[in-house]
């Protein structure tokens, strides 16, 4: 298969992250007999210094005629001070509303050989964890009317939900519950939010399509206390924008870390985009510290769901699995400073994790 994906590597740790992807990609392409071509283009604040857009034109163009794109992360403290809509961040927005791509899924997913960097007691986590959250990406209060009053001293972000962009994200919920335990968790707000009632009622109304799917509901800030008291209650979560985002940081901290987990946004048609969960991290940036992991299963998430290449995605993921198991760990997942020094030379960065799954694919 010929594949031609657009790579954004963006700020901070995005360039390092990006550029084992590919090396991975380029492994899998070798063993698989698959070509991957990629075009490179910048978003973020790289794009703002170049250009003084955070996404300029050529880059969506580039995006959205390609089979997937592969982000890194965007932002850092050299842009904070700009306006809103000048900052890096603001090219996530345009990338995710311009490509379309209206599901964010956010597996969770504890890998047994990490489990003691799982902030939780043991005893809650003893079977592991593996939560799907699907967020809608499009919609909600990150997209709704803003702004603030002449004075300047009040100001207001409107959350909006139309019927039609309910349906198309809880149906990737209920689809991706029949993939999984069949159980599937709408979190909102519906003692309070009108949104929340509305989707409610769409949640409702489509469960008939999936008599297998156990349908249940929750509140969001219920939610947010049962994901730490008893996470394995949960299969898929289907929730907006806003609630999605929080909850899925959340899920990502109860696996370890944030450097472990990769996340794919797709709409109807049209290539997917995909990024790690985690943003540039400039505290690390330019120091071979970075987790290049999460890049690397969001890999194998574009080749299961862009490219169909369902063995290939296994093959990372099991490469992944075996350099975890052979004890090779990068500082966020290390473990406390007495298992630092205990790993020796199993304590490793950015290139060498990538030099890892290449050589165990
Ligand atoms: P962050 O995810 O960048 O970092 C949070 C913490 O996790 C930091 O201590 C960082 O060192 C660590 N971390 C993150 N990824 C890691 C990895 N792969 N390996 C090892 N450690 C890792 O979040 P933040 O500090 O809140 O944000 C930093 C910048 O990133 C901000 O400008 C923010 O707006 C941006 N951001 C971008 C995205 C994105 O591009 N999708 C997402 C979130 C944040």
């Amino acid at each position: 298969m010929n594949c031609n994906i657009t790579t954004i590597p963006g700020d901070g740790i995005g360039p390092d992250i990006v550029r084992e992807g590919c090396r991975v990609l380029d492994a899998i392409g070798k063993k698989f007999g698959h070509s991957f071509a990629y075009t490179e283009v910048k978003a973020g604040g790289c794009a703002i210094d170049a250009t003084g857009d955070p996404l300029p034109k050529e880059t969506l163009d580039a995006c959205v005629k390609s089979d997937a794109v592969l982000l890194g992360a965007v932002g850092g403290p050299k842009w904070d001070t700009l306006p809103g809509a000048k900052r890096p961040e603001k090219a996530l927005l345009g990338l995710r509303a311009g490509m379309k791509v209206y599901a964010n899924l956010r597996p969770a997913l504890m890998f047994p050989q990490l489990a003691a960097a799982c902030p939780l007691k043991a005893e809650i986590v003893k079977d592991g964890l593996d939560i799907l959250i699907v967020r809608e990406l499009t919609g909600g209060i990150y997209f709704g009317d803003r702004g603030r009053n002449a004075a300047g001293d009040a100001a207001w972000d409107t959350e909006a939900y139309s019927k039609g962009e309910i349906e198309r994200v809880v149906k990737i919920g209920f689809e991706s519950a029949m993939k999984r335990q069949k159980k599937l968790c709408v979190v909102d707000k519906a003692n309070i939010l009108e949104t929340s009632r509305l989707w409610r009622e769409v949640a409702e109304s489509m469960k008939g399509k999936w008599p297998q799917v156990e349908l249940s509901y929750m509140y969001v800030d219920n939610a947010a206390m049962q994901l730490v008291r008893n996470p394995n209650q949960f299969d898929v979560i289907v929730t907006s924008n806003m609630f999605g985002d929080i909850l899925s940081d959340e899920a990502s901290q109860i696996t370890g870390s944030i450097g472990m987990l990769a996340s794919a946004s797709l709409g109807d048609s049209g290539p997917g985009l995909y990024e790690p969960i985690h943003g540039s991290a400039p505290d690390i940036a330019g120091k071979d510290l970075a987790n290049p992991l999460a890049t690397i299963l969001t890999c194998a998430m574009m080749l299961r769901f862009s490219f169909g290449l369902t063995k290939e995605a296994d093959a990372i993921e099991k490469a992944v699995e075996s350099v975890l198991d052979a004890g090779w760990r990068t500082g966020d997942i290390a473990g406390g400073s007495a298992d630092r020094a205990a790993l020796g030379d199993k304590l490793v960065g950015t290139r060498k994790m990538g030099d890892l799954v290449v050589a165990a694919i």
